[in-house]
């Protein structure tokens, strides 16, 4: 299986990159911010509590998010691969993570960071308020906690995969299919050392 986590804060552009590798890769997506706003949208119990801590721009509980991912990857079927965005948050979901695909004789393939500037995010987020209706996107203290969590808690995260040497980044700023092009030109390195 290929598993790739596509790293990077909000407004990074990991779900633009994402739909583009699943087809190129034939892989699933797995993100857990737009699970958490599919719950909301159907009322779900789950969705209600996300929705506490998605409205602040907190994290939602570990154990919460692990479980969600859990009964996703259950639920799959055969699969070739997934692409996980917005998941791992924490070390503890990335070792939790790992323990799940151990179990089932996989593991992540490459971890791929799209870096991108403070004030570029910003702008991004902005414009992303508004055209998608994401109130979390809309308040700018809520974006400085959405950023001021990711460095805290998931910046740690590139770390525990850069140990596993699965890690590579790549500039997120500039032309869409040229970020394309460099991102996968590092999943073929990790594929070919694999
Ligand atoms: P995203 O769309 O990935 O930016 O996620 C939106 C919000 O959903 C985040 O600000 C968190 O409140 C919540 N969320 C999404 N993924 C996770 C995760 N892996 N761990 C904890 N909370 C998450």
């Amino acid at each position: 299986m290929i598993n790739l986590v596509l790293f990077g804060p909000p407004g990074a552009g990991k779900g633009t990159q994402s739909a583009k590798l699943i087809e190129k890769y034939q892989l699933i997506h797995i993100s857990t911010g737009d699970l958490f706003r599919k719950h909301l949208k159907e009322g779900t119990p789950l969705g209600k509590l996300a929705q506490e801590y998605m409205s602040k721009g907190n994290l939602v509980p570990d154990q919460v998010v692990i479980d969600m991912v859990d009964d996703k990857i259950k639920s799959s079927g055969n699969i070739n691969g997934i692409i996980f965005d917005g998941f791992p948050r924490t070390v503890k979901q990335a070792e939790a993570l790992d323990a799940l695909l151990t179990k089932n004789n996989t593991g992540i393939t490459a971890l791929v960071e799209l870096m991108v500037n403070e004030d570029e995010l910003k702008k991004r987020l902005a414009e992303r308020a508004h055209k998608e209706n994401r109130p979390d996107d809309a308040k700018p203290e809520v974006i400085e906690n959405r950023i001021a969590v990711y460095k805290a808690e998931t910046v740690p995260v590139a770390e525990h995969y850069k140990k596993l040497g699965k890690y590579s980044a790549v500039v997120g700023v500039g032309d869409i299919e040229q970020i394309f092009t460099n991102l996968c030109r590092e999943i073929d390195n990790h594929l070919l050392s694999k």
